[in-house]
């Protein structure tokens, strides 16, 4: 039996269910499902993250990001105030450990200020006043940075679909797609559904599911596993809120840094290594469809051809927890290897393309029918209330 709906959003993770639940605030009389392939919502991206709800300034003004994380982040804390869904608003604190890198601190600093973001300069002296164990030559103080569990957030915004009406289908992955007299059939695990606008919200496969509802997005999703490993109890309570390093301004990764969680546990992560899958969330893990398909695309050789370096390096520190260590030790010099506790990872879906350039800015394309967010990365999960209105009011101009 085939299901008919107005609107099919594939992928129940934070931008799919947050997309789905403003085009339903939008226009209450459609009717809305949200097909996910797992048995549970959140599983991916949006529960294997960091948990920071960032404050916006290392996005470039002007950017989606920079606009959609400077909105989006406050209205995500007052939406947690809500619903109970707990928060922590600690701060960070962005610290420069060398000279050489006061110029992109000085960047960050005019980023911040375009963003309309508060950051305060601070020196060692003050550094160490604000994170004891972290030590810089000059730093900036973030007061807005948060924490939240973003499956939480998910699960809340999951409970307001379907309160008004609209179906979260777990178990129906999207195998394939044909268009029909009043729209398209997507092909499910769970079986056919008619719908007249999708909406491909995919996160790791959003490239593939692009492809089959018949757009090439000239990108390719890359995995890149970034891993974690959190502190001791011990170790935990020497560190107060969000440590940071100034990040590598050619890459949209933030570098190593320390965060502590809504449940005060505190964490020194993620690095940034090629996935050998798109769901490879172990070390040795990988999917040979998915490594083919890689090695067999002209964006990874340019990306790898570019920053084969720091690829090594990030590999080196993935296997080698004394290497991770000392990389951490950069900011917090007093840690040790018996500081490190448990370890787990997370995927992000980052685009490349041919030229193997990173895709900076959130990207969303569109064909008669079909919405594809091709590009989602972080800070997407900060930005999900206003990322989610904003391809909904995308979406709604083809209905
Ligand atoms: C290591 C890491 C750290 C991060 N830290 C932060 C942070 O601190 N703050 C922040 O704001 N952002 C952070 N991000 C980014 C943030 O997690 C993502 O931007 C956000 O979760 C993207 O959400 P999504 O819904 O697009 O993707 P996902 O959460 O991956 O959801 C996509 C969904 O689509 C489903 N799907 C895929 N294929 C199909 C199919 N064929 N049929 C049906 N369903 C399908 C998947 O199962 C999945 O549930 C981080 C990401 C990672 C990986």
């Amino acid at each position: 039996m085939t299901s008919r709906f107005d609107v099919a959003v594939v992928g129940a993770g934070i931008v799919g269910l947050s997309t789905a639940r403003a085009i339903g605030f939008a226009r209450p009389g459609l009717s809305i499902v949200i097909l996910e392939k797992e048995e549970e919502i959140a599983t991916h991206q949006t529960g294997r993250n960091s948990g920071v709800v960032h404050a916006g300034l290392y996005y470039r003004p002007g950017s989606l990001k920079a606009r959609l994380c400077v909105e989006g982040g406050p209205r995500l804390l007052e939406f947690c105030d809500e619903r109970g869904i707990d928060t922590t608003q600690a701060g960070k604190i962005v610290v420069a450990t060398s000279a050489s890198q006061l110029p992109a601190l000085a960047e960050l600093e005019r980023r911040a200020g375009a963003n309309g973001v508060r950051v305060v300069r601070v020196g060692p002296d003050e550094i160490c006043e604000h994170e004891p164990e972290a030590r810089g030559v000059e730093g900036l103080r973030v007061p807005f940075t948060g924490a939240v569990e973003f499956r939480d957030v998910a699960r809340a915004f999951a409970e307001d679909l379907i309160r008004d009406g609209a179906e979260v289908r777990t178990g129906h992955g999207v195998l394939s797609s044909r268009s029909s007299s009043s729209g398209r059939i997507l092909e499910t695990v769970g079986g056919p559904i008619e719908c007249s606008l999708v909406v491909n919200c995919a996160g790791l496969h959003v490239d593939r599911i692009a492809r089959l509802l018949g757009t090439e997005p000239g990108v390719k999703v890359l995995p890149f596993r970034g891993e974690y490993w959190s502190l001791t109890p011990d170790a935990a309570a020497r560190v107060r809120g969000h440590i940071y390093p100034v990040p590598d301004p050619r890459f949209p990764h933030l570098g190593v840094h320390f965060t502590r969680d809504v449940r005060g546990r505190v964490e020194i992560g993620p690095n940034a290594v090629w996935a050998w899958g798109r769901e490879a969330y172990g070390r040795l893990s990988g999917n040979p469809r998915d490594a083919l398909e890689t090695l067999s695309y002209r964006g990874f050789w340019n990306l790898a051809r570019r920053h084969w370096r720091t690829g090594l390096g990030e590999q080196w520190r993935s296997m080698s927890r004394a290497a991770f260590v000392r990389r951490a030790r950069q900011l917090v010099p007093r840690l040790d290897a018996r500081d490190l506790d448990q370890w787990r990872s997370g995927v992000r879906a980052q685009a490349v393309d041919t030229d193997g350039a990173l895709i900076y800015d959130f990207l969303i394309l569109q064909s008669p029918g079909v919405v594809n967010v091709i590009n989602a990365p972080s800070p997407a999960a900060t930005s999900c209330l206003s990322i989610g209105e904003h391809i909904a009011a995308i979406a709604l101009e083809q209905l």
